[in-house]
């Protein structure tokens, strides 16, 4: 009984709850009954237990199905572009060759759209160690075709079964990366059955070993079912397996250089700040300005509307204002794949200390372009914060006592100023009137940087004026 207990505990490098999963249970992962994924995740947390490595590990996300692996991971996470997990990681290693990265990836994120980043960090013999779960399909976009997809399997773009002819044979991606002189650890697993996840764990735990002594690039390709992908009863995916996909991807290790081999150490040839400034062409840029107003010193903002609406830019040019007055600043886009369609939105944070995280839950400071916007957001803006919204858009007026509210036709001014386009920049000049605290001269070097176009430059400096005017009048 003991034993059983023991056994079915979390491991202590996941979350104890997982914030993914809708609904009221919170011990479940969020993926189809009978996928690999969570399996797999499971099993990574015991290795990095086992080896007492999550503290310095970087987990990097990839785009698919385990798109949000960071609900999971009790570590430092990452979510990159779709296929560029091994260059990100070979970044941060570089970077902190103190940490422990990972790269876990699906096989249409590795063997399609990333192929060149994996061959090239592996071919590096980076100091990562990669997780490529093959499910032998796109289980996140609907069942498309993968490059692991089995001859004759039917996928939504193989509806008659996938053919050489057409689209080529299944590609075996732990056989070629075992070619390559530099990886150290290269298998593959499966978890279709628990004598398979015995195996499977021994072989992700060897991989993360390699990494933590030192010794380079490692993979461990598993083998994950995808029921829903394959459209069949979890039940039958273990048998699925057996016969489908174990003739074409074999089990085993193909290459296992673990003892003996030295490992790769890169010295740390770090650029000084100096070289860094020239290389950018920021030795050319302005001078610093003073702020005139420490109310502006500690802010954390975030801007939100549609995709188009210039949100990102906004944020990038508050980030830019914050630097030039000599702040520490951060700026995260977001638009995944939860966004789709939706909104867009951005953090900004100025700080005097250094940027703890980049992420804002509660800002100070909202900056709203639309109606589903203003929705999500307003409950998070603390008290005494400040709203500013899009009024042109956004016809009713919203409500909160312990804010202050500032509406601003943003739109109409723009028209106004030249272009519907230029609301965001309205938007900008309120702000920047609001808090009062930024150089003017600085504004103007902004718009230069951002604009090069004389016209768009012409339109976005009456936008600015149109919005400072406005909050000044207000
Ligand atoms: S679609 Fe497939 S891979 Fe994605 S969560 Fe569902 S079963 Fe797992």
């Amino acid at each position: 009984m003991k034993q059983a207990e023991k056994s079915i505990q979390k491991p202590k490098s996941m979350y104890a709850r997982f914030e993914r999963k809708p609904g009221e249970d919170k011990t479940n992962t969020h993926y189809c009954p009978g996928c690999g994924h969570g399996i797999v995740h499971k099993l990574i947390a015991e290795a990095l237990d086992t080896l007492d490595m999550a503290e310095r590990t970087v987990f990097i996300s990839p785009v698919g199905c385990s798109v949000f692996a960071y609900y999971y991971f009790d570590c430092g996470n990452i979510q990159v572009a779709h296929g560029r997990a091994p260059a990100v990681a070979s970044g941060v290693t570089r970077a902190n060759p103190g940490n422990f990265l990972i790269s876990y990836q699906g096989d249409g994120d590795l063997a399609a759209i990333g192929t060149a980043e994996i061959i090239h960090a592996a071919n590096r013999g980076e100091k990562m160690t990669v997780f490529f779960v093959n499910n032998s399909i796109y289980g996140m976009t609907g069942g498309q075709m993968a490059p692991t997809t089995l001859l004759g399997q039917k996928t939504t773009t193989t509806p008659f079964g996938r053919e050489f002819m057409n689209e080529g044979n299944p590609i075996r991606i732990a056989e070629m990366i075992a070619i390559l002189d530099a990886p150290v650890y290269v298998a593959r697993a499966s978890v279709h059955n628990i004598k398979a996840i015995m195996q499977a764990r021994k072989s992700i735990t060897k991989a993360l070993q390699a990494q933590r002594d030192g010794k380079g690039f490692a993979l461990v390709e598993i083998l994950a079912p995808c029921p829903s992908g394959w459209k069949i009863d979890p039940q039958e995916s273990a048998a699925w397996v057996e016969k489908n996909v174990l003739p074409v991807f074999p089990l085993g290790e193909f290459k296992d250089e673990t003892v003996g081999r030295e490992g790769i150490s890169r010295a740390r040839n770090a650029a000084s700040d100096e070289q860094i400034i020239s290389l950018l062409g920021l030795d050319t840029a302005p001078p610093h300005f003073a702020l005139s107003n420490p109310k502006a010193a500690s802010l954390r903002v975030l801007c939100a509307g549609f995709g188009g609406q210039g949100i990102m830019l906004l944020g990038q040019m508050l980030a830019h204002l914050g630097m030039r007055h000599g702040l520490e600043v951060s700026w995260l886009p977001s638009y995944g794949p939860e966004m789709r369609g939706g909104t867009a939105n951005c953090s900004v944070v100025f700080s005097e200390e250094a940027v703890g995280s980049p992420i804002v839950e509660y800002p100070d400071l909202l900056v709203i372009m639309n109606g589903p916007s203003l929705d999500k957001f307003l409950p998070a803006l603390v008290p005494g914060g400040v709203l500013v919204y899009n009024s042109s858009i956004i016809e009713n007026a919203p409500r909160r006592e312990d804010v202050q509210i500032v509406a601003v036709p943003a739109s109409d001014l723009a028209l106004q100023a030249g272009s519907e386009r230029a609301a965001n920049i309205v938007m900008f000049g309120v702000i920047v009137s609001v808090y009062g605290s930024f150089s003017e001269e600085a504004y103007s070097h902004l718009l230069a940087e951002f604009f090069t176009s004389e016209k768009i430059l012409g339109i976005n400096e009456k936008a600015l004026r149109a919005g400072m005017e406005y909050a000044r009048n207000i």
